[in-house]
């Protein structure tokens, strides 16, 4: 279900918009983020990371060989998943993100990696490339949870 379209402009507009989307993140909560390679999904897992962890220099290398770094962050411990390298189910099931997902929340790149073991709910971004080098796409799409009405809290 498609809830949003936006335009973003520069890396500022990502930033903002990952920070009005970790404000409404709770334990439990699965973001999916799509898009090719350099798209920005690591920009906008970095900003989530830093906005929840109050650290604006909060260190958020990629999990490209490791798959997944869990940030023990002080409301809740918030896992990014960087499924590109995943080789196959059973490396998937061997990160547990069942376990994650009862104790803190998850954003996770390159969702398609996973097949169809993805959990019910999720936010979904899918961000686009433009003309500008510096402006992006981004479509917001939802499954199961009550996005719409906590989207709908935000400024976007
Ligand atoms: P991905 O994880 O999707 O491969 P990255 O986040 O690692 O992509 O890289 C995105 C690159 O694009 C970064 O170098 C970032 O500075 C740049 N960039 C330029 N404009 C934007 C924008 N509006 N949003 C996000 N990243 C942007
Ligand atoms: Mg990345």
């Amino acid at each position: 279900e498609l809830l949003l379209d936006l335009t973003l402009k520069d890396e500022a507009e990502t930033r903002r918009l990952a920070e009005d989307i970790a404000m409404i993140l709770h334990p439990g909560d699965c973001v999916l983020l799509s898009g090719d390679l350099g798209a920005g999904k690591s920009a906008f897992a970095r900003a989530v990371l830093r906005t929840l962890a109050d650290d604006p220099e909060l260190e958020v290398p990629s999990p490209t060989f490791t798959l997944v770094q869990t940030y023990e962050l002080a409301r809740f411990p918030v896992s990014h998943l960087d499924l590109y390298r995943l080789e196959d189910e059973e490396e998937l099931a061997e990160l547990a993100l069942d376990d994650l997902l009862e104790e803190g929340a998850a954003l996770i790149e390159w969702p398609e990696r996973a097949g169809g073991l993805l959990p019910a709910n999720w936010l979904g971004l899918t961000i686009e490339s433009g003309a500008d080098p510096a402006a992006r796409r981004v479509r917001l799409s939802a499954k199961g949870s009550d996005w719409p009405e906590r989207l709908a809290r935000t400024r976007l």
